[in-house]
């Protein structure tokens, strides 16, 4: 057999590869008319063995939420208005301006309030936040920094004088603020930061400080050209009369003018730099700030947790530094949430325009015979398919994340807070990680087209880039989420509660961590390696003895090394531990969805792509199933060969799972996306 043969060609009869291959050529004979996505491509794609029927516009009902008209009035707007759209080329001064003005229109003129969202229905303000990045990223995040950071510290971190004070300036822009957190020398290391606050009791003002150089923030949104405020974050010191002299009360939030409301000159004692020229995301103006003795009222102090008096004395409900600071930080989740349910918006883009290049590029073939699909090739439906299931999978998973977190805004339920806390990080992490691998896989996979800016590959993977790095290091978060596991499990032990997701550890921790069972481990039919306990418990397994060995080998290092020593040792493990978990919780969200899915056809649709998701990760750890013999060699071939043809049953229905993301032809405006019309727009842009 011929190695660039596909199982399809062995199948098909050569009649209908030539009716396919002239029904393609004449595609490109007769354009069809711009953004008018076309039937045909699915067609073509249709005369394919066993393929599975689904109900396209059930499951894109199912997928779109209750937001999707919100996000059409954003592309609408900007659609009809070709002035503020970002063109491909242009200067980081231009991109700026025009974000500003992007910006100034979306909430004057289209009368969209994403502030005002972010208080009365989070879930809104998220849908709203991805579908203006898809206008461009740099938007989203300019948006991002000003509701999200700046005005969600002023709604979290300060009381009801801070709101009242700030909201209608915040909400209309005419207070364009920044969120100043990260120093030249401290970024993941927040309580490390060095600038200062110190209460004046004769004026009843704080003192902003940059002690030193590497205390000078760095990197800050908005700063450098449009910011009017900044919620500085500096430790807060009080001067005791006493044998102590200053006592440091820890990292606080207060709100700084940086510029002047009616002149926007810099104010006295603020130093503004830029940062200048970045890989991407080049429509955010990142400025850096040094503070020389600027006073502000004792008011502005975000005094939510914790508070001065007038006569200098701290009051907080919380008792130390570290409680009072993980609460501060528990309160600026909200970005986090943000930036996976965006990363995941970025992914769909990314997979539409690779998945449909794919299923219409054709090269090579049988000798003598049409060529076929490069998504007929076994390599590219294993770089591509996996990708789109998993895609449906953080779909899901982020999904539930805001809904979780708009509900701990209205209820404030504890024990979700921890949670979202933790699945915030974890989320955050892994699909950001994961999306920034798959935009330059998916440019790969398009070839030199995807090398083309117009079609949008390589402004989404440089922009995006940045999302693994702020809002927290993904490195660094992973630890957050391994962490917690460790908590949750010394807590399993002495009998505390366990919050909401953590749950199975109490069910099922000693069924998983006791021997595999060794007949299970032979079974290998379809039937059961497609079954969701199957794929939980596997899943499960591995977590419950990545955190058991961890435990392990964390108190055997400690004695020698101590606490920090044992950690940076057993670093690796404790990171796939944090990823094992997640992907666990990503899989759980998704079997769920399934099985709600109301309509049949689609949820077997859900359900072949929900299979592919859990075999493919079994698959790609199936060293680590087979060391313990969890899998038998045999079962480990069978999930192998399962693998594969899950993958070709989803490529058979590629066209209409990436059509079910239902993403409107304005956002995937790249020629590539643009199914059987791509070459003639695509020769039409360079001036045939
Ligand atoms: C475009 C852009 C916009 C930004 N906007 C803002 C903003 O508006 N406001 C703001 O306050 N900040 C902002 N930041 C800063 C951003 O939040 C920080 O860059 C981020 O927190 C990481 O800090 P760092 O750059 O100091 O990296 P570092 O902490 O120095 O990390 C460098 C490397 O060291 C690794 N590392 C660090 N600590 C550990 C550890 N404990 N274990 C293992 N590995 C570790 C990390 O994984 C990473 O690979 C922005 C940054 C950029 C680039």
């Amino acid at each position: 057999m011929n190695p660039n043969q596909t199982v399809e060609d062995e199948s098909q009869p050569s009649i209908t590869a030539m009716t396919r291959r002239i029904q393609r050529l004449s595609i490109h004979l007769t354009p069809l008319p711009l953004f008018q996505p076309s039937p045909q491509l699915n067609m073509l794609t249709c005369a394919k063995a066993n393929k599975l029927e689904f109900d396209k516009g059930s499951l894109s009902s199912y997928m779109r939420g209750k937001y999707r008209e919100s996000q059409e009035k954003v592309l609408e707007f900007f659609k009809s208005r070709p002035y503020l759209q970002t063109p491909i080329e242009i200067s980081m001064n231009e991109h700026r301006e025009l974000c500003m003005r992007q910006l100034m229109a979306l909430v004057r003129e289209a009368k969209i309030k994403p502030f005002r969202y972010i208080v009365e229905d989070p879930a809104k303000y998220f849908a709203i936040a991805e579908a203006v990045g898809n206008i461009d990223i740099s938007l989203g995040i300019k948006l991002g920094v000003h509701c999200s950071l700046w005005g969600g510290s002023v709604l979290n971190l300060g009381t009801k004088k801070h709101r009242d004070k700030y909201f209608d300036g915040i909400d209309n822009l005419d207070y364009l603020g920044c969120f100043a957190m990260t120093e030249l020398h401290h970024g993941s290391n927040v309580q490390g930061l060095q600038t200062i606050a110190t209460f004046d009791r004769i004026t009843d003002e704080f003192i902003i400080d940059t002690p030193n150089d590497g205390a000078i923030k760095w990197w800050i949104g908005n700063a450098a050209v449009h910011g009017k405020f900044a919620t500085v974050f500096a430790k807060l010191i009080l001067t005791t009369h006493d044998s102590k002299g200053d006592s440091d009360m820890g990292v606080h939030g207060f709100i700084v003018p940086i510029r002047d409301l009616k002149t926007h000159q810099t104010l006295p004692g603020i130093e503004i730099h830029d940062c200048g020229h970045k890989i991407g995301l080049n429509g955010v103006d990142n400025g850096a700030l040094r503070f020389c003795s600027v006073r502000i009222p004792r008011d502005n102090l975000l005094n939510r947790f914790g508070d001065v008096s007038r006569d200098g004395k701290y009051t907080s409900s919380l008792p130390t530094i570290n409680k009072r600071f993980a609460a501060m930080l528990g309160e600026l989740v909200g970005g986090r949430v943000g930036l996976a349910s965006s990363s995941v918006g970025f992914l769909k883009i990314a997979v539409t325009i690779a998945v449909r290049y794919s299923l219409l590029r054709q090269q090579f073939g049988p000798p003598k015979q049409p060529e076929v699909s490069i998504l007929d090739y076994q390599s590219h439906q294993h770089k591509l398919m996996p990708m789109l299931a998993s895609t449906y999978a953080f779909h899901f998973a982020t999904r539930d994340l805001v809904d979780k977190y708009s509900e701990i805004k209205k209820t404030h339920n504890e024990q979700l807070v921890g949670d979202v806390h933790a699945l915030s990080a974890g989320l955050k992490s892994y699909v950001t990680s994961y999306t920034a691998k798959s935009l330059s896989t998916c440019r790969e996979a398009c070839g030199g087209h995807g090398y083309a800016a117009v079609n949008r590959l390589g402004s989404l993977r440089n922009d995006h880039d940045i999302f693994q790095t702020f809002e927290g290091d993904n490195t660094v978060l992973l630890q957050q989420v391994a962490g917690d596991l460790l908590k949750q499990y010394k807590d399993k032990f002495q009998g505390g509660p366990l919050s909401v997701t953590w749950n199975y550890l109490r069910e099922s921790m000693n069924t998983y961590l006791s021997q595999p069972n060794p007949v299970t481990a032979r079974w290998e039919s379809a039937d059961h390696l497609r079954d969701p306990k199957f794929q939980l418990d596997a899943f499960r397994y591995r977590t419950s003895r990545l955190l058991q060995s961890a435990v392990a080998r964390l108190r055997k290092h400690s004695k020698t090394h101590g606490s920090f020593g044992a950690w940076n040792r057993c670093l690796n493990h404790l990171l796939t531990l944090a990823e094992s978990f997640i992907e666990s919780v990503i899989l759980a969200k998704f079997i769920e969805a399934v099985q709600n899915c109301p309509d049949a056809s689609s949820r077997a649709a859900l359900k072949l792509v929900c299979d592919l998701y859990a075999l493919d990760r079994i698959w790609n750890d199936i060293g680590t199933y087979r060391n313990v013999d969890y899998v038998a060699p045999n079962k480990a071939k069978a999930i192998h060969k399962l693998t594969e043809y899950l993958s070709f049953q989803v490529r058979n229905i590629a066209g209409e799972l990436v059509d079910a993301f239902d993403l409107p032809p304005y956002v995937t405006r790249a020629p590539l996306a643009m199914k059987s019309e791509a070459y003639a727009q695509y020769t039409q842009l360079v001036g045939f």
